[in-house]
């Protein structure tokens, strides 16, 4: 597989295999994170020219994009690390809520340039959308941040099919980011088709299905209260064990070919029309190199179909 791909119709050139840092200082979201471990994750994706950095505020409040912002100041050469980050969060009387109004927005962009030390940001995506604030109105903001030289390409995240057609309207909109994996696949049948036909890419979140779909849980398998996936309905009872038997069923596919479970599915997605590439998330820096071994696997078409049969 190419170790090079472009975003979508932008001139940003990545590596398909990205690093999702939500666990990098993210500890509203992950109990008990080492941050020097999660520095390490970022080192070692752009040691291995996995430039693609995906983080947001909303991860630690900031404390993950300060913590690229210092790997990346310490290496010394921005341009090796394509970020990408996203906001949208407002705390408010003790809430969280979502803002897109153009004034957030753009502050917003502001202060993630400051956390990241940077005075450009690859890609910013508005995280959620807000019930207000009409959507060409908020990328339009983007518009303008874009047209400054603070961000060189507009997202939207979490944005159903008709939030993006009228976000955008003006055809600004580069990348959406929405939840996409072998155990969820609704966006197949409204977003990827709109997206493709569009030119705008795709970026999955949740490739693996946090963690179910590397193949290393079995029936035994338990997590932490706080941790999110105790609350999530595909870990639970017998839905967890069918899960569990569709990943086995990949394993067995895997092991013929001589790969890791993990692999197959992550270079599944890079198959799929509008997926220019895919952001695993990653604790530990050997997740990282880990999962750079997806480029290594060349799936044949019956391979593909027999995945996707697996889960239809
Ligand atoms: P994920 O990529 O589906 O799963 C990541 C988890 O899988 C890791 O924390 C790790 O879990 C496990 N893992 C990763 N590589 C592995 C490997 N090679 N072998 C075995 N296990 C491995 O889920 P995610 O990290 O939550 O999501 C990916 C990224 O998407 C995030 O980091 C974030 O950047 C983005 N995201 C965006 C949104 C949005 O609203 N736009 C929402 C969620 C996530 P353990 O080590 O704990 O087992």
């Amino acid at each position: 597989m190419d170790r090079e791909t472009t975003i979508g119709h932008t001139d940003i050139k990545v590596n398909p295999i990205g690093v999702g840092t939500n666990a990098v200082g993210g500890h509203n979201i992950y109990p008990n994170l080492d941050e020097e471990q999660g520095k390490n994750v970022v080192r070692t994706a752009l040691d291995r020219g996995m430039n693609f950095l995906d983080t947001a505020y909303v991860y630690g409040l900031g404390r993950s994009e300060e913590l690229i912002g210092e790997v990346v100041k310490e290496r010394g050469n921005r341009q090796e690390a394509v970020i990408a980050t996203k906001a949208a969060h407002e705390s408010k009387e003790g809430k969280m809520i979502f803002n897109n109004s153009p004034a957030f927005l753009k502050e917003a962009v502001e202060q993630a340039q400051k956390r990241l030390q940077t005075d450009y940001i690859d890609l910013f995506y508005i995280h959620f959308p807000d019930e207000n604030t009409p959507k060409a109105e908020a990328v339009g903001a983007l518009k303008e941040c874009k047209d400054d030289g603070k961000i060189r390409s507009i997202g939207v995240s979490n944005f159903s099919v008709e939030q993006l057609k009228e976000a955008d309207q003006d055809g600004y909109v580069d990348v959406i980011q929405s939840e996409y994996n072998l155990l969820k696949r609704g966006a197949e049948n409204d977003l990827l088709p709109y997206v493709k036909e569009r030119g705008i890419s795709f970026v999955p979140y949740f490739p693996l299905a946090s963690g179910l779909l590397a193949g290393k849980y079995d029936k035994n398998t338990t997590f932490a209260d706080n941790d999110i996936r105790s609350n999530s309905p595909m870990f639970q009872g017998s839905t967890f064990y069918e899960n569990l038997e569709k990943v086995e069923k990949v394993r067995r596919l895997a092991r013929k070919k001589g790969a890791e479970t993990a692999h197959v599915i992550l270079a599944w997605y890079l198959t799929r029309d509008a997926i220019d590439t895919i952001i695993p998330g990653a604790k530990r820096a050997e997740q990282v190199t880990d999962n750079g071994h997806t480029l290594d696997v060349m799936l044949t078409e019956e391979e593909i179909k027999e995945i996707d049969q697996i889960f239809s």
